[in-house]
């Protein structure tokens, strides 16, 4: 099945400065290999793409031979569509330059690029836009469904910082989508995923930030957490946009700062970042410590670049992954009892329960101001089932999909579309909300043949 015809690939290879990998190729399974182990797609050929002109061509020759298409960025989504199985991946992952110009606070960002090569470039002149908690995540998918992570309450979602994009177009053109130009293609991919095209650079607005922040962890033992969440739940409803601090329950890491007796023991831990003058953050965060009784801490100034690489090391690839996530407007005393009640029952040590604070300049927005229209969400709560061999497949995707029915209840019904597994097709309509049936007309209008479906998938308007 794993073939394209002669003809084909060599029409492909051609027009590519980049490699195209073959499955008889020695380096195929890994250019196959992306971060979540569940997924094991053959694609007929990775075309490496070295720069726009190769993006162009692996288009127009896909669309020519009629190819099934998946689209390639940091290769960090939980559903895999990054590949396909015998069509033609187009890969990305090679293209990570960012350049910053540090004046006009802009940062040019090619689609390979990871979070932690934008805020590596950023942060040399203590700049950053908004992205997420971890640094191996490529730029492009999470700026394509919306970004968020610890300055979204001061600076908004990733797609509110985004000025311009480059976008090859299901024709194998390429057009640049602003405010002015292209103004619905520029709507769309502000949270309509890889519906449109193939973005092929990003222009982000940069803000002052660190390089020093004031982060950490504050640790609570397991039979604390009614409490710790209800404390933390009225706090973070009067703290300002320069404090996030999301909630983590899990089975705790042999983390130094913790007693030996803790590690591998259920916990919630508070993880936090205040991105404003440090000293103002110690006032600040120090109700934090006084939720109960923690059993360790792990708090100061540190660089911001190092804070968002500090979750990477329980987020390595490699592992298997099956995600399930609710958005809620509150965190309601039964999920919190619900959370809890399953938190008690994790099915693998790596499996765990993120509540993601937004809020703040997140919520400022016009749910229609762009396709990402989930402007009253409070808290994202992911449900991390993860572990590393298939015997434990099973149970652990039983744990996950359980817990996400019984918080179902409390959940507002949309949800983020990055979070979303492969098996989620039934909630497509709630991941784009209100903004489903501009989107559709959108997508009629610059990818009518749907080339680009190898996606969170919205249909051409008829
Ligand atoms: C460990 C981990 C931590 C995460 N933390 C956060 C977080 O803190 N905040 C947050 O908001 N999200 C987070 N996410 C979710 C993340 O935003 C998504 O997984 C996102 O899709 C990853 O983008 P990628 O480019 O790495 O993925 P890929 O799998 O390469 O791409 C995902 C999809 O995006 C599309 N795509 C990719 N690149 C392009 C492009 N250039 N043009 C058009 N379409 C494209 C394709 O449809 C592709 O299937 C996290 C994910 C993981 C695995």
């Amino acid at each position: 099945m794993n073939t394209l015809s002669p003809q084909v690939i060599e029409a492909l290879k051609a027009g590519m400065r980049g490699p195209v990998i073959l499955p008889d190729d020695p380096t195929y399974d890994e250019a196959r290999c992306i971060w979540n182990a569940m997924i094991d797609r053959h694609p007929a050929a990775i075309a490496q793409c070295s720069g726009v002109a190769d993006v162009m061509h692996a288009v127009r020759v896909a669309r020519e031979a009629g190819l099934l298409v998946s689209v390639r960025g940091g290769g960090h989504n939980i559903a895999g569509n990054a590949l396909c199985d015998d069509g033609l991946t187009i890969d990305l992952s090679g293209m990570r330059s960012v350049h910053v110009d540090p004046e006009a606070r802009r940062a040019y960002v090619s689609p390979g690029a990871t979070l932690g090569d934008l805020d590596h470039e950023t942060q040399a002149f203590g700049l950053a836009t908004p992205v997420g908690i971890n640094s191996t995540t490529g730029v492009a998918g999470l700026t394509l469904g919306g970004g968020f992570g610890w300055l979204t309450r001061k600076y908004g979602l990733t797609v509110d910082n985004l000025i311009e994009a480059e976008v090859v177009t299901a024709d194998g053109g390429r057009v640049r989508a602003t405010a002015e130009d292209h103004p619905d293609l520029f709507w769309a991919i502000r949270g309509g995923g890889g519906n449109f095209g193939i973005v092929t650079q990003f222009v982000f607005a940069l803000h002052a930030v660190g390089p020093t922040v004031l982060c950490g962890l504050v640790v609570y033992p397991f039979a604390q957490a009614k409490s710790v969440l209800e404390r933390y739940r009225d706090y973070v409803a009067a703290i300002p946009d320069d404090l996030c601090v999301w909630a983590v329950l899990r089975k705790a890491p042999p983390l130094p700062f913790l007693p030996d007796a803790v590690h591998g023991r259920e916990v919630v831990i508070f993880a936090f970042m205040h991105g404003g003058d440090v000293a103002e953050g110690e006032r600040l965060i120090e109700p934090i410590r006084q939720f109960g009784d923690p059993v360790g801490e792990h708090v100061g100034p540190a660089p911001y670049s190092a804070w968002q690489q500090g979750f990477d090391p329980l987020l390595t690839p490699g592992a298997r992954n099956y995600w399930k996530s609710h958005n809620f407007a509150a965190l309601d005393d039964g999920l919190i009892d619900t959370v809890i009640d399953h938190a008690g029952r994790l099915p693998s040590p790596q499996c765990e329960i993120f509540i993601a604070l937004l809020g703040g300049q997140a919520n400022r927005v016009a749910a229609d101001a762009m396709a990402y229209a989930h402007r009253d969400v409070q808290f994202v709560m992911n449900v991390h089932g993860r572990w590393d061999t298939p015997a434990q497949d099973d149970a652990c995707v039983a744990w996950s999909r359980a817990f996400f029915e019984a918080a179902r209840p409390y959940a507002s019904g949309g949800v983020y579309v990055n979070f979303m597994s492969a098996d989620e097709t039934d909630r497509v309509a709630a991941a784009y909300g209100p903004n489903y049936e501009r989107l559709a007309r959108i997508k009629q209008r610059y990818d009518p043949g749907n080339l680009f479906h190898l996606n969170q998938n919205i249909r051409p308007a008829a």
